[in-house]
Parts: structure tokens; C-alpha cells; sequence
């Protein structure tokens, strides 16, 4: 099991994380601020690094600094604010292995995550399929049975969180942090108005409602 450590000062997007990478099976541990991120980077066992740039007491270039100043390979993930593109390009000079900018979608995160812990029994796939319906991540296309399917960006994401737990209950909640991220309103209803719209393009039963939990694509 791949072990986390989770830089964050702010804890709405702290939680944000632990919540979504536990849920894909992943140990976490959330630290806010340099001094601990540079510490525990040290004195644990940890296989990826996700670093908010903007920490106090040390700040994310400086905990870099320092953690690569000791030579460790650790992968290191940036979160940086739009705004701090420069910043996000001295970080990836200093040592980070990638970046994220926020807002950022879960789905998002958690497949520059992967990408970085080069375990090939979790590589990326390219394609995901369920029943006969078929979502190529590389060149954004949706087909069912065989035929081309029009999707929106944001069905896309939906339709991608689906299929990557395929016959699983995923509640409204976990649809919003997956496809719409942490700075979402939890009492709207959009995650409702997007499965009507892909049960239109999928077909009515592609998604089946459990009532009081949620929504499941699949059996
Ligand atoms: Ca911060």
C-alpha cells in the first residue's frame, strides 16, 4: 500500500485529499506546515510527496530545498494557485516532479499521483470500458455499442468517475469532489442534472439511481 504525506495548510483542501486518496486505497498522512512536511519527509517511509507551495513557517520551495538537499528520489506533487505559474515552474526546476493548480479535480490529482509512483500494476490505462460503453482518456472520445457519443467536458469527468469503479454506489458527494472538486457547493443539484444528460446520451438504464445513496453505472 503506497503511503502519502499530505502538505496542506488549509483544511477544507487537506481533507479534500486524505478523504479521495483513502477511498482509492491509499495511506495519508496530512501535515500543515514546512517544518513538519520537511521532517516527516525524513523520518518516514513515504512513497509521494504532495506539496502545497503557499505552507508556513518553511514554504514548499524551501521544504523542496531541502528534502532534495539530502538527495532523496521522493516524488514530489506541487499544489500552486493559478496565479503562481512562475512559482510553479521554480518548483518543477527545483526538484518537483509535477504539478497541480488549483482548484483542482480529484480525478485530476490522483492521475498525476499515479503516474508518479511508476508502479506498473497502477499505470494509467488509456481506455476504460463497461458493458458497451467505452471512454478513451487520451483522445477524449465516448463510444457506446460501437458508436460515436457527443460528450461535454464536464460529462466526460462524470462518465470517467463512473467507470474507474465500475458497479460501485458512488454517492452525490463523491460525484461532486471527483468531478467538480472541493470548491463545490454540496447542496446543488447539478450532480442530478449531469446523470440525466448521460443517461440521454448512454441510455436510460446505463445508470441506475439506489435510492438514498446514489448512483451506480454497471451491475
Ligand atoms: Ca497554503
Amino acid at each position: 500500500m503506497n503511503r502519502i504525506l499530505i502538505a496542506e495548510d488549509e483544511p477544507r483542501i487537506a481533507a479534500f485529499l486524505e478523504k479521495g486518496l483513502r477511498a482509492n486505497g491509499f495511506v495519508t498522512v496530512v501535515v500543515a506546515d514546512g517544518h513538519s512536511a520537511a521532517s516527516a519527509a525524513r523520518d518516514n517511509d513515504f512513497d509521494l510527496l504532495i506539496l502545497d507551495l503557499g505552507l508556513p513557517g518553511l514554504d514548499g520551495h524551501a521544504v523542496l530545498r531541502m528534502i532534495r538537499a539530502r538527495g532523496e528520489r521522493l516524488p514530489v506533487v506541487i499544489l500552486t494557485a493559478r496565479q503562481g505559474l512562475n512559482d510553479t515552474v521554480a518548483g518543477l526546476d527545483g526538484g518537483a516532479d509535477d504539478y497541480v493548480t488549483k482548484p483542482f479535480r480529484f480525478e485530476e490529482l490522483l492521475a498525476r499521483v499515479r503516474a508518479r509512483l511508476r508502479d506498473p500494476g497502477r499505470t494509467e490505462p488509456v481506455t476504460l470500458r463497461c458493458n458497451d460503453i467505452e471512454l478513451d482518456l487520451r483522445s477524449r472520445r465516448a463510444h457506446v455499442g460501437g458508436q460515436p457519443v457527443d460528450l461535454s467536458a464536464r460529462e466526460f469527468v462524470l462518465l470517467e468517475t463512473f467507470l474507474r469503479h465500475p458497479g460501485q454506489v458512488l454517492s452525490r458527494e463523491q460525484l461532486l469532489s471527483h468531478a467538480w472538486g472541493y470548491d463545490f457547493d454540496p447542496g446543488s443539484n447539478v450532480v442530478d442534472v449531469y446523470i440525466a444528460h448521460l443517461r440521454k446520451k448512454l441510455g436510460s438504464d446505463a445508470i441506475t439511481t439506489v435510492r438514498g445513496m446514489g448512483y451506480r453505472l454497471g451491475d
